[in-house]
């Protein structure tokens, strides 16, 4: 029987982990901080639960217009919400520990280090063990990056891994960083009723993601009486009497009381012996694999942020899942980010799938695009739902589904329709033609794929 070493309980780990001894091998998993990895206890979890709530207050700050009267007065309690969002946490770590613990693999609380290709040593709290192994997945994830004029202080100068210890509502929270993680955070503090200043060093609010997508955000973000600020780099971050102050390279300051920084990861892969041994990294740390997730040694593979391929907890398992299938003698399907699905968590969201806007513009292909707000659409109306779209892309002649865009509310909901059609490379036509509900927002994507009819 094969033994299997997996460092990192992140989802590269434990997907990896569950699928390795599916597959009949021996599973050992190490992990220095708890299972189910940042993802599950300070990144991806704890943030979706606090959004849940802000979410909730969004709603209800718009219920007038349908007719519902709501006392001024309604607010989130940020202990309890907070409290809650790390019960949430660590009640998912126990059901990912327990689903590890049924599928027989051993799970060792520790730090681990590579010693060669066929061992792992790893410092516990009662020593340090040595484990002989077929194979090594190294799955150990990222952290946030700091700036040395930025430094976290856990209490006003925080990193998204800190945020969960604030027992009130900062008073003006400001987010350095508007990719992913900044603009979430800035809607989930302005959705829970913080004022919210969002810096960015780029033009515009989520630079990485489509351009009509971001313009909604940002209009969104505006209306709501946030201060988007663009075109603007932090230079430091101070703690002040009041709160704290950042100063930008242009010389300007903003005040507030808290300051989320929101900066980019860092993979772990410093210290873990990986070039002692051999193993490639780039020029940013993050670990060389192919499509199924080998490195530049033999036996020992890679998977998740670390790797750095696209830093989606989605990503990350079906990465460590293809690298068990290759090393176990299974069936592999080698890693297609062409039809990976992500959303962003703003209110409202903005989910995507398959082909981009800016891969479409840069592509020699002939594609055929259709948008549609969400505004038109008989539901969207009843709920008092003005902002979002939909929008496809598809291949010309053929009219196959190569990508889409959906902004509004749950859009992660209503991208699937989509992400089968991308996976299965459905026709608009196709698309088209099942059914949807009326009356019901998956008419829109419906609809879109109507309009790509004539073309095709
Ligand atoms: C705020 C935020 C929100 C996010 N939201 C989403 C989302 O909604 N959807 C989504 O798909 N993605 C989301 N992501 C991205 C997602 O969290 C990551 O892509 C995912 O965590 C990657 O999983 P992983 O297994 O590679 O690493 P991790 O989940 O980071 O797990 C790695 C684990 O390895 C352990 N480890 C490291 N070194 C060692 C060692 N030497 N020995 C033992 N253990 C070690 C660490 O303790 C850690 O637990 C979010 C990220 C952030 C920052």
């Amino acid at each position: 029987m094969a033994h299997v070493t997996i460092v990192g309980g992140g989802p590269g780990g434990y997907e990896a982990a569950l699928v390795a001894s599916r597959l009949g091998a021996q599973v050992t998993l190490v992990e220095r901080d708890g299972i189910g990895g940042s993802t599950v206890l300070t990144d991806c979890v704890p943030s979706k639960t606090l959004i849940a709530t802000s979410d909730l207050l969004t709603d209800v700050s718009t219920a007038g217009e349908l007719g519902v009267k709501v006392p001024a007065s309604i607010r989130a309690d940020l202990a309890s919400v907070d409290a809650r969002v790390l019960r949430l946490a660590q009640a998912q770590s126990d059901d990912v520990a327990h689903r590890l613990a049924a599928s027989d693999v051993v799970m060792i609380d520790g730090t681990a280090t590579i010693e060669t290709a066929g061992s792992v040593r790893v410092e516990t709290a009662d020593g340090e063990h040595l484990i002989e192994t077929d194979a090594i997945l190294v799955a150990t994830g990222a952290h946030p990056r700091v700036s040395p004029d930025a430094q976290p202080d856990g209490e006003r100068i925080l990193t998204w891994e800190q945020v969960y210890g604030l027992q009130e509502l900062p008073e003006h929270m400001i987010v350095v960083g508007s990719g992913v993680t900044g603009a979430e955070f800035a809607s989930a503090y302005n959705g829970l009723g913080a004022a919210v200043t969002l810096v960015s060093s780029r033009d515009r609010v989520l630079p990485g993601e489509d351009v009509d997508a971001a313009n909604v955000i940002e209009d969104v973000f505006t209306r709501r009486g946030m201060t988007v600020m663009g075109n603007s780099r932090m230079a430091s971050v101070v703690r002040t009497d009041a709160g704290v102050r950042v100063t930008l390279t242009d010389g300007r300051t903003v005040e507030g009381s808290h300051c989320l920084l929101a900066l980019g990861s860092i993979p772990n892969t410093q210290g873990l012996g990986l070039e002692e041994v051999g193993v490639a990294l780039d020029d940013a740390g993050f670990i060389a694999v192919d499509r199924v997730s080998r490195t530049s040694v033999r036996g020992i593979y890679a998977a998740g942020d670390c790797t750095g391929v696209l830093m989606l907890a989605s990503v990350a398992a079906q990465q460590g899942r293809i690298a068990m299938s290759h090393l176990l003698g299974d069936a592999v399907h080698p890693l297609d980010l062409s039809k990976v699905s992500s959303n962003v968590f703003t209110s409202p969201e903005i989910a995507t799938v398959g082909m981009s806007q800016k891969q479409v513009e840069e592509s020699d292909l002939q594609i055929d695009v259709a948008m549609l707000p969400l505004a038109s659409n008989a539901r969207a109306k009843m709920q008092g739902v003005h902002d979002g779209f939909v929008k496809i892309f598809c291949r010309r002649g053929m009219g196959v589904v190569v990508g889409g865009v959906v902004v509004g509310p749950r859009a992660s909901e209503l991208i699937h329709a989509l992400s089968i059609a991308v996976s299965a490379s459905l026709t608009v036509d196709q698309v088209a033609d099942a059914f949807t509900v009326y009356p019901s927002m998956s008419g829109s994507v419906a609809e879109a794929a109507r309009r790509l009819h004539h073309i095709g």
